[in-house]
């Protein structure tokens, strides 16, 4: 189980339901699969949409960067950090800083009217931490390739135990060696 949790994918999704029309225009931050792919939703949305990477090239899958930077109504700002927002009854604008700590630092502002974080993952497992074992981010920690906890009987399966792949299927196959594993546990007879 897991919530396949941007930091602050909950806000991404309260903003989506702003008062979105075709002439808003918006800034995702992030350069992995998730930032490109809010992106290419919210151009179905905005007039505008800005990609702020940090890095000199996105992280995304190769054919998630195709579509982003050949998407006519995205634009994606490379070496360039979001520092901070500003206006007077929500937001307005963002401030960015470009190849930051260089000699060419270039700061400046860009009007937005909507601001989206696509950055790192954190598995919603907080519940569970009382009962099994997770490393520093969150992960369950499973024995091996299996989907046992320490715990007998008690298994993780999905993303919350997967900090690499974390893909639908690979979700359902730790899913699917979850239920296998149910053969060796004797349940109580109802
Ligand atoms: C933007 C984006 C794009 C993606 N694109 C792809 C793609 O193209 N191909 C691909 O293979 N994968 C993709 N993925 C990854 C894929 O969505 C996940 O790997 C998959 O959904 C993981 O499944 P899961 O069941 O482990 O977790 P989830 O799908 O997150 O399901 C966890 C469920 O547990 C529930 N839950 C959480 N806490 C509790 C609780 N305490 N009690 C009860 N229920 C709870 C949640 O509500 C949720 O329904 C994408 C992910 C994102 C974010």
């Amino acid at each position: 189980m897991m919530k396949r949790n941007m930091q602050v994918w909950a806000l991404v999704h309260v903003l989506l339901v702003m008062d979105f029309s075709i002439e808003k225009v918006v800034a995702v931050v992030g350069g992995g699969d998730t930032a490109c792919e809010e992106a290419i939703y919210l151009a179905g949305l905005a007039k505008k949409v800005y990609i702020v990477v940090r890095k000199s090239y996105l992280r995304a899958s190769k054919i998630m960067q195709d579509r982003v930077l050949t998407h006519p109504k995205i634009e994606v700002l490379f070496e360039t950090n979001a520092v901070g927002l500003f206006g007077e009854n929500g937001v307005e604008g963002v401030n960015l800083v470009k190849r930051k700590g260089e000699s060419d630092e270039e700061n400046y502002s860009l009007p937005i009217d909507g601001f989206f974080l696509a950055i790192g993952h954190k598995p919603n497992s907080d519940i569970f931490k009382p009962y099994v074992e997770t490393d520093e981010t969150g992960y369950i920690i499973t024995e091996g390739n299996s989907p046992r906890t320490r715990v007998p009987g008690v298994f993780a399966a999905g993303d919350v135990a997967d900090p690499h792949y974390r893909q639908a299927i690979t979700a359902a196959g730790s899913g699917c060696k979850a239920a296998i594993e149910l053969k060796d546990i004797s349940l109580p007879k109802v």
